[in-house]
């Protein structure tokens, strides 16, 4: 059977996808950072799946969890899925929410790159929040350059939690929104990715639209379904599926 690999699958949005996937005949692994809510997840999906205690935001937990694996075994989906979007806008919001949302999807994606399966679909969770034109014309410019490398990105990233912490008025051409910054790291991050993947691995930023869960809120015009079914499909792409885009409900969506 294909294992699939999701972070933040307790609740909300990655435990939908978990379960699809589980339903798909995948072998899940349900990871988190609280192990109670995990195992209760993984137990409530059957045998199939898996807790892994996973807290993206620790460079310790994600060695643990990648240790903890089986040594033969090879993922056929990453999910990078965690995520927060704090209150207030300080240097703490911005550090911890860069922390978990763009390091700790980096940071998961890099250890378990050796594990993924040739074909292997990594889906990042991001958001139209992520979209470019939050940017300034000249920041857009810098993180579409073909030029643009991982140091750099994480040098402009550097600089707005920098910028944030120091109570700068101008923030690099960053919008002042930590969570949005997160997921504009992220979508660069997956252009960046892309074209280094062999084997016919795949990665892909999607947008889950605006859900009803803890993050999403009860006002939130979809269900969580509706929502992870998007994320789904980009985990479940054919060795003919496109590589380095941006979706929403499987249609590509500009930067
Ligand atoms: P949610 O219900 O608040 O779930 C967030 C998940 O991320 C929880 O499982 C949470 O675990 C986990 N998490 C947070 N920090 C973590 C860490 N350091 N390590 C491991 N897990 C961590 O929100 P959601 O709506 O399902 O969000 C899932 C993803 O969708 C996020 O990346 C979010 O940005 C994205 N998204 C959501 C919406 C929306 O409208 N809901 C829209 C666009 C994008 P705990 O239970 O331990 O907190």
């Amino acid at each position: 059977m294909p294992t699939a690999l999701i972070t933040g699958a307790n609740r909300g949005l990655g435990f939908e996808t978990a379960r699809e996937l589980s339903g798909r005949q995948y072998d899940v692994i349900v990871t988190a950072r609280d192990a109670a809510s995990g195992e209760r997840a993984a137990r409530e999906l059957g045998p199939s799946a898996r807790f892994v205690e996973l807290d993206v935001a620790s460079e310790a937990s994600v060695e643990r969890a990648v240790r903890s694996l089986p040594p033969e075994l090879t993922l056929d989906v990453l999910v990078n899925n965690a995520g927060v979007s704090l209150d207030g806008f300080d240097g703490r919001v911005a550090a911890a929410t860069i922390e978990t949302n763009y390091r700790g999807a980096v940071r998961v994606t890099d250890a378990l790159l050796p594990r993924l399966a040739p074909k292997a679909n990594i889906v990042m969770v991001s958001s139209g929040m992520g979209e470019l034109h939050r940017a300034s014309l000249e920041l857009r410019r810098r993180l579409l350059d073909p030029g643009l490398t991982r140091a750099v990105l994480d040098e402009l990233v550097d600089d707005f939690v920098a910028r944030v912490r120091d109570g700068a008025r101008e923030l690099g051409g960053w919008p002042r929104n930590a969570y949005s910054v997160s997921k504009i790291a992220m979508n660069a991050f997956t252009r960046l990715l892309a074209p280094t993947l062999r084997d016919g691995r795949r990665v892909n930023a999607v947008c889950p639209g605006w859900v009803r869960t803890r993050m999403g809120g009860p006002a939130a015009s979809r269900s969580v379904e509706r929502g992870a079914s998007g994320i789904v499909w980009a985990a479940t792409l054919g060795a003919d599926g496109p590589n380095g885009g941006f979706f929403r409900d499987a249609h590509a969506i500009e930067w």
